[in-house]
């Protein structure tokens, strides 16, 4: 992330769209009531409301699905991933907050959803990847750990999306295991079934 960060605090809050009070182009305070787009009077630049855009990874370790606790604002258990940089391609920001949170270096295998609610500013990306090797909690986590699919903490999830993004991923890995194991068996020695 662009982001600077201090130790006692971590992150500092984004500014928000209602905290826009004046032009970033030339410094003019936005006319009361502040509208959306905001016009700028002295300088005519418009400004949207952009969505933050948010990626994150099931991320499969040895047939477990790594989760992790932020050190700071700890809220629950999470899927490793982060804000996307301005300019940034989704999938560089995702394997980047991977390589930040977990030490691991992964592949990206799959769109999980878009999750998004109204009134919120973030637009979350889920995604499913693999990667080897044992992960190494980053700086700002405070632990890291590999559940096995049955084993996930659902009710100690740090946010609702993180659920529904698993949930699906869930969803979907099953009907992959359960179409696989199905599939070969009947055809691969050339013979009928009886
Ligand atoms: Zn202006």
């Amino acid at each position: 992330m662009t982001v600077s960060t201090t130790p006692a605090t971590g992150h500092p809050k984004p500014l928000s769209w209602d905290e826009l009070r004046f032009c970033p182009g030339c410094g003019a305070p936005y006319p009361l009531p502040l509208t959306t787009p905001r016009v700028c009077p002295a300088c005519t630049r418009v400004l949207h409301p952009d969505p933050r855009v948010v990626v994150c990874a099931v991320l499969w370790v040895d047939g477990g699905i790594v989760l992790l606790r932020r050190v700071f604002k700890d809220r629950g258990w999470m899927l490793p991933g982060g804000h996307v940089d301005q300019g940034e391609a989704v999938e560089a920001a995702l394997q980047r907050e991977i390589t930040e949170e977990t030490g691991l270096s992964a592949t990206i295998t799959d769109l999980v959803g878009v999750f998004s609610t109204p009134g919120e500013p973030v637009v979350l990306l889920a995604y499913t990847a693999t990667a080897q090797g044992i992960p190494q909690a980053g700086s700002e986590t405070q632990t890291i750990r590999v559940f096995a699919p049955h084993d996930i903490p659902w009710d100690h999830l740090a946010y609702p999306a993180t659920a529904l993004a698993l949930d699906q991923a869930l969803k979907r890995f099953a009907a992959t295991t359960i179409a696989t194991a199905a599939a070969p068996s009947t055809f691969s020695c050339g013979k009928d079934v009886p």
